[in-house]
């Protein structure tokens, strides 16, 4: 991002009155639309999303929270709404929610040109579903949203200049293991840890359709994840991937819904379990299975429009240490 993208983003109450601007709200709108139809007419219903609560995902390192004080107690803001999809699904099996989130991304997140401070994400929980489940219903959104969007916004598709083709499913699949393989023979070094921002990058750069990283590793991901019974150490979990260089779509997977084992998994995690009151009383009294996704709402936008830059894909955007309308 350069000095001048800055600025723009600094003074939005003035660079937002652009044409550009309104074809991505026009595409953003459609995007927004047809994710809800769809998941309607799978059977999922919408829920309200909350912003602020005691506890909300740690991810692999809780870093990134942001607080508030909250008439004199500290509460954190939405990182994702994670524990509170668990918390509905004992009522209704498919739920959604578009979910704000808040996350102290570091400055050295700007360069990545997919870094938002504060996104939006397509949150979407199903009881008693594998991960495998959840994965072709995201194939099949995504496909349905493509073509949705080239068919009713095909004039704002030409102006923003973007080919998009419509993806065929199912998209290819690697699990961690292959892809570090793959960004080995790249030249990148990579541990069982996350997959790094440049790397995750060049991987996507190679493709030319959307693909899978599925089973990442323990260390890499929150303790909510579910760990595969063949393959201790490895989770039932995925990320989608955009390929020309978008990187990450959506992260997902199975939920660890059983109280004791969560216990155990925060422990390794470094986290007090103290800390997660409700949380915890909730997987005690029982929950079910499930398993869900979340995708940024911003970063699709940003693939489907074809946009440099993240911050361009929303009207109110704010990237770490800048303060902007
Ligand atoms: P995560 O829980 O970190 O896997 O995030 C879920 C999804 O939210 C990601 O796959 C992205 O689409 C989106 N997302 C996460 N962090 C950010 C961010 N800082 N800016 C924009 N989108 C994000
Ligand atoms: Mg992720």
């Amino acid at each position: 991002m350069s000095l001048k993208d800055l600025e723009l983003i600094r003074q939005r109450h003035i660079s937002l009155r652009s044409q550009r601007s309104i074809w991505m709200m026009r595409v953003q709108d459609e995007i927004l639309s047809s994710m809800r139809d769809f998941l309607r007419a799978d059977g999922f219903i919408e829920m309200l999303a909350p912003i602020v609560g005691p506890v909300t995902d740690p991810g692999s390192g809780g870093l990134r929270q942001a607080s508030i004080n909250y008439y004199g107690l500290e509460l954190k803001l939405m990182s994702s709404i994670i524990f509170h999809k668990q918390m509905v699904i004992p009522l209704t099996p498919k739920v959604f929610a578009l979910s704000p989130n808040v996350r102290l991304e570091p400055l050295e997140s700007i360069r990545t040109r997919r870094h938002l401070v504060e996104f939006k994400q397509m949150d979407v929980e199903q009881a008693n579903a594998s991960y495998e489940d959840v994965m072709k219903l995201m194939e099949r959104m995504l496909q349905y949203v493509i073509k949705r969007v080239k068919s009713n916004r095909k004039k704002e598709l030409q102006a923003l200049n973007r080919e998009l083709k419509v993806p065929s499913v199912p998209f290819k699949r690697y699990t961690y293991e292959e892809a570090i393989e793959i960004l080995r023979s790249m030249g990148f070094k990579v541990r069982h840890e996350e997959i790094p921002w440049e790397a995750e990058e060049a991987l996507s750069i190679a493709h030319e359709e959307p693909f899978w990283i599925t089973n990442y590793p323990i260390r890499a991901r929150a303790f909510y994840y579910l760990e595969h019974e063949d393959r201790p150490g490895f989770l039932k979990d995925f990320d989608l991937m955009y390929p020309e260089g978008y990187g990450e779509a959506a992260s997902g997977g199975e939920r660890e819904h059983r109280y004791e084992i969560a216990v155990e998994r925060m422990r390794r995690m470094g986290e007090d379990p103290l800390r997660y009151g409700w949380y915890l009383e909730m997987l005690k009294v029982g929950i079910p299975p499930s398993a869900g996704f979340g995708i940024g709402i911003e970063r699709l936008t940003r693939y489907v429009c074809g946009i440099r830059d993240i911050w361009e894909a929303t009207p109110f955007p704010k990237v770490a240490g800048l303060i902007s309308p």
